[in-house]
């Protein structure tokens, strides 16, 4: 755990990769945690050592907000965007591309599958924080901004005074962005990927990943990951222009490895759902028999 300031960085085996991701405590009479994605070992500790009494989650990802549930007596909040989302498995779905890309069966059986610790954390959000708001824990500032693209309520805690920013799912992963829920949108992606880098800020923590980087490595690594956007759209503008329907190119391997896509369901449904948001970005269209896969 590393500490810069009041600031506690809580990571998770292999570079907090998902299904962890790293978390921030503010060591503060409040006892802050932001995000509960962290190995829940790490995040048992904290709250041992230093007590964890309010939790502000980033958005509503398992990744992010799945170890809740393990302190139940904690008051938690989510962005406002997302409150109405984590009331409900549907309304996850709904933002998550299920019910756009899945039929009722695949439906139902994604519902089966999904850990109920995750939906238990998401049940005790009792309420919301604001955007933009300056916050004061021990002395410690934060602003909740509003940084949509990635989902559309996530949030990005700044610290003004340490010039520190959480950039969460800006993890500049080789991988590259992800906006592959029906809730995601490339566009904002990068505009508040962009506006990040406006902040006067040294130090930029990612939730997966790298860790933490200056505002040049970071600023260099954004150039690579945002980059990712165009070489997938020239992947897809090249097999559209092969003349392949739109099963064909959601089984090419835009996104994830083909043989990721084979095996899981979840990973179609985002493969799916990210190619539909550039093919609309880039003006084109493809046939498309089956609305929806099983
Ligand atoms: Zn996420």
């Amino acid at each position: 755990m590393k500490r810069i300031g009041n600031l506690i960085v809580i990571e998770s085996p292999q570079n907090s990769k998902v299904p962890y991701s790293r978390s921030l405590f503010i060591d503060s009479p409040e006892g802050v945690l932001i995000d509960s994605g962290a190995k829940p070992e790490a995040l048992l500790e904290i709250d041992k050592e230093f007590g964890i009494g309010l939790i502000m989650n980033t958005h509503y990802h398992p990744d992010h907000t799945q170890y809740g549930y393990l302190f139940p007596d904690a008051e938690k909040r989510i962005n406002p965007v997302e409150f109405e989302t984590a009331r409900s498995m549907k309304n996850v779905a709904n933002e998550y591309g299920i019910l756009q890309e899945l039929d009722q069966k695949a439906y139902q059986k994604w519902l089966d599958t999904v850990p109920s610790r995750w939906e238990q954390s998401l049940q005790q959000i009792s309420g919301a924080y604001e955007y933009n708001k300056e916050y004061s824990f021990g002395g410690v500032k934060v602003i909740f901004l509003h940084t949509p693209g990635h989902t559309k309520g996530l949030a990005c805690p700044y610290f003004p005074e340490e010039g520190v920013v959480f950039t969460v799912d800006y993890d500049m992963s080789s991988f590259g962005p992800w906006y592959n829920g029906t809730d995601g949108d490339i566009d904002q992606f990068i505009k508040s990927g962009l506006m990040l880098l406006e902040l006067d800020a040294d130090t930029y923590i990612t939730g997966h990943h790298k860790g933490i980087l200056s505002k040049n490595e970071f600023a260099e690594a954004m150039k690579k990951y945002l980059a990712v956007i165009d070489k997938r759209e020239e992947k897809i503008e090249k097999h559209v222009r092969m003349g392949l329907t739109f099963e064909e190119l959601a089984n090419v391997g835009i996104f994830y490895p083909k043989h990721i896509l084979e095996k899981e369901p979840l990973y179609r449904v985002w493969e799916r759902s990210g190619i539909r948001k550039h093919l609309q970005r880039m003006g084109l269209s493809v046939p498309e028999k089956e609305k929806s896969i099983n």
